[in-house]
């Protein structure tokens, strides 16, 4: 875990390290296991924090010990111009990491912009590698973008590219061996992952889960043993490695979770500071800085919620008997902030 004597840690001992910053709800795939439902209410305009808002807040979250961001959503690049936020974000000198989370449909013309803006690393969801099954389960016919993306992204020099895929039973199940052989051709490192109960996961049911153990069975079937990869700290996925060398993360939030290491919380498009991905409040931190408060009195508002931070969201889940959606529809229209699309992943 990283932190240093100045972070705050919370209940359970653990420092801030990674903040995530959704800078839209907005997204232009509708996967079924994040944007299942035909219409979304929106985050209001006029709440939707400006580069310079989420450039000082990323500058707090700094000094109490958050060194590590990730921009994220909605689709992160749809937001108008985001290199002038990697941009800003890059110049901070304690900034030790700066990523990107994104579907890859706009990528490809703009990976070589991200990555001269100081943009460090990408990672890149891939669910299929067939394009009719993109476009039924998430409502789109540009995987073509998708796969100019990768491929951008990895011409443009970035220190690391990855994969990730959300494994679905009924719908790419039976693609995990292909994916893990896609990102082997190419050096790309993929991680798969379980398929959570969070908000907008509203067809969530157990029996669609396929565990971090049935995947490594599968993918030990096609490529012989899999042997575990120490040294996990902090990060949400474990790695395996096969007998050719090639690396993989299984990110298995739902079967195994790892919230006593979970250094991470995220921002809202809209200001709002959530401390798990399954908190169903959050902190207002838009009203904090458009109040005209000092740096100072936002990071100790901001380092008292951290103090006070007990949240194991996804152990909680874990333990319940009969598990279903974590939200109804009804408690997403009513509160878009619930919703996964705008938290960020
Ligand atoms: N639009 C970007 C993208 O597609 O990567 C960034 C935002 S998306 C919410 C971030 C990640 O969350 C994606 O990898 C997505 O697959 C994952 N995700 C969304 N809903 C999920 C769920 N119910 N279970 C597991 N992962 C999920």
């Amino acid at each position: 875990m990283g932190g240093t004597d100045m972070t705050p840690r919370d209940r359970l001992g653990r420092p801030m390290g990674s903040l995530r910053l959704s800078v839209t709800d907005r997204c232009n795939l509708r996967c079924g296991y994040c944007m299942p439902e035909s219409e979304y209410v929106w985050l209001p305009k006029s709440s939707i924090l400006s580069y310079e808002e989420f450039d000082r807040l990323a500058g707090i979250f700094q000094s109490l010990g958050a060194d590590r961001i990730r921009l994220t959503g909605g689709e992160p690049l749809l937001r108008h111009d985001l290199e002038a936020l990697v941009r800003m974000l890059a110049a901070r000198p304690g900034v030790r990491d700066l990523a990107l989370t994104t579907n890859g449909l706009l990528l490809a013309p703009r990976a070589a912009a991200l990555r001269a803006a100081g943009l460090r690393r990408v990672t890149i969801s891939l669910d299929t590698l067939r394009p009719e099954r993109m476009l039924a389960f998430a409502r789109s016919s540009r995987h073509a973008d998708v796969l100019a993306g990768i491929a951008a992204a990895q011409a443009a020099g970035f220190e690391a590219v990855k994969l990730n895929a959300v494994v679905l039973r009924g719908y790419n199940d039976d693609e995990v061996a292909d994916l893990l052989a896609f990102g082997r051709e190419r050096g790309l490192e993929v991680r798969f992952i379980e398929y959570m109960d969070v908000g907008g996961a509203t067809r969530w049911s157990g029996d669609t889960v396929v565990s971090q153990a049935e995947m490594l069975a599968t993918i030990a079937g096609r490529f012989g043993p899999v042997t575990p990869v120490p040294g996990r700290g902090a990060a949400p996925a474990e790695q395996f490695q096969l007998e050719d060398g090639t690396r993989f993360g299984v990110i298995a939030s739902t079967t195994r979770p790892f919230c006593r290491d979970c250094d991470r919380s995220r921002v809202t498009a809209d200001g709002t500071w959530f401390l798990c991905l399954y908190a169903r409040e959050g902190v207002d931190l838009r009203a904090a800085l458009r109040d005209g408060r000092p740096d100072q009195e936002v990071a100790a508002l901001i380092a008292a919620a951290w103090a006070a931070r007990d949240d194991r969201g996804a152990e909680v889940r874990l333990a319940l008997p009969d598990r279903g959606a974590l939200v109804a529809l009804e408690g997403l229209r009513a509160d878009p902030r619930q919703e996964m699309h705008t938290r960020g992943g």
